[in-house]
């Protein structure tokens, strides 16, 4: 049962569809970035599995300066590479729930994509089966992040853990988080998963603190913090870097041929074709662009410290737990309300407002209407809704 729409909105094309061995004995510091220093300072694997990691901060690994990864490395463009970057990203809703599951909606979880990489940010019950329902499967899954240790965010790593541990392709599972939730996130691999075995995969457990956490040659992904109960819960900000499009039609033109000659063009090299004739990079590069940007804010319970971060946009998904009614409930429990969302994204001029994390206490139609007073391109995820944020032209 699934539906596809797609619309066109100014400035912006968007599409969507309904449609260790414990801690490990010697913890390997295999991602350029992360600091050996620290890596081995990782205690022993029968030190790690008695939970002794439980407010070690520095015990975890540390991912500053950032994991580096290269995007226009071999694979990052699988085939024959036909002279088009893709400048986008997607975002996968697998769990549109707050706090506890309804028969529509499971627990939070969503996918991150953009090009080949994929990023599960939370994992609440139940994601694994989401995942596989939704028909992205676990190829490239290998890197989580989470937003905060609620339950209702990380009890699907579990049995996550417990499927990839069987499931040979599945070589290295990395976990982004805030310390208070990678304690618990450890407590539940470590404590109840493994107790104490040897896990099947590398499993890394990173320690993330306010700033760039993750880059590759294209893209960067920011870590802010979020004010939400008790918890030091962060938001991921997605943001791809200026570039200059490649303009096919001027390469046509020019007789350059598809392959990893307009590769070279791209990263700015003067080519040679076989006629003798010399193109450069002007000759077929658009003028610098800046990428698309979207941020992704879990439970939050308040809004004036995301303005600035969520400043001019392109997407901006986040929680919208409450209706205005209970306004006093959703501060009691540090969340936010459908209106208050909606007004950080006309505050912060974004060009595109998904609403998620929904209470099974209220109907769609009502958050949808309360959020749309206030800013009108606004829309209401469900399970398996599939957004792409990307520019025209
Ligand atoms: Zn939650
Ligand atoms: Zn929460």
């Amino acid at each position: 049962m699934k539906n596809y729409h797609m619309l066109v909105v100014p400035h912006l094309f968007l599409k969507f569809k309904s449609c260790h061995s414990a801690w490990p004995e010697s913890v390997i510091a295999s991602q350029a970035g992360v600091q050996p220093a620290l890596a081995a300072s990782a205690p022993s694997g029968a030190e790690a599995s008695r939970g002794c990691l439980r407010g070690t901060p520095s015990q975890y690994l540390s991912v500053h300066p950032p994991v580096v990864l290269p995007a226009n490395g071999p694979g990052a463009f699988p085939g024959e590479w036909q002279g088009i970057i893709p400048s986008m990203f997607e975002i996968v809703f697998l769990g549109t729930s707050a706090s506890a599951p309804s028969a529509k909606r499971g627990l939070s979880a969503q996918i991150v994509k953009h090009d080949e990489f994929r990023f599960l940010i939370d994992c609440g019950e139940g994601t694994q089966r989401q995942i596989l329902q939704s028909g992205i499967g676990f190829r490239n899954l290998k890197n989580i992040f989470v937003t905060h240790g609620h339950l209702d965010h990380i009890l699907g790593l579990a049995g996550l853990l417990s499927t990839f541990m069987r499931w040979e392709t599945i070589e290295e599972l990395n976990i982004y988080s805030g310390k208070w939730a990678l304690d618990r996130i450890h407590d539940l691999l470590y404590g109840v998963v493994l107790r104490g075995g040897q896990a099947a995969m590398l499993l890394n457990l990173h320690e993330v603190k306010p700033g760039v956490f993750f880059e590759t040659n294209d893209f960067t992904v920011t870590a802010f913090p979020v004010f939400h109960r008790g918890s030091d819960s962060l938001g991921f900000k997605f943001e791809e870097r200026s570039h200059r499009p490649f303009l096919p039609e001027k390469a046509e033109a020019l007789g350059v041929p598809f392959g990893p000659i307009r590769r070279d063009l791209v990263d700015g090299k003067t080519v040679t074709l076989e006629d003798g004739r010399k193109v450069g990079p002007e000759d077929v590069l658009g003028p610098l662009k800046p990428g698309v940007r979207m941020v992704y804010v879990g439970d939050a319970g308040t809004t004036e410290d995301l303005v600035a971060v969520c400043q001019d946009a392109d997407a901006l998904v986040i929680e919208s737990t409450y209706l205005e009614e209970e306004a006093g409930m959703a501060k009691q429990f540090s969340h936010l309300t459908a209106k208050m969302a909606a007004e950080l994204a006309a505050k912060a001029n974004v060009r595109q407002l998904v609403l998620t994390h929904l209470s099974r206490r209220y109907r769609e139609k009502d958050v949808l209407a309360e959020a749309r007073a206030v800013f009108p391109t606004v829309h209401v995820a469900r399970d398996f809704d599939v957004y792409s944020f990307k520019q025209e032209g």
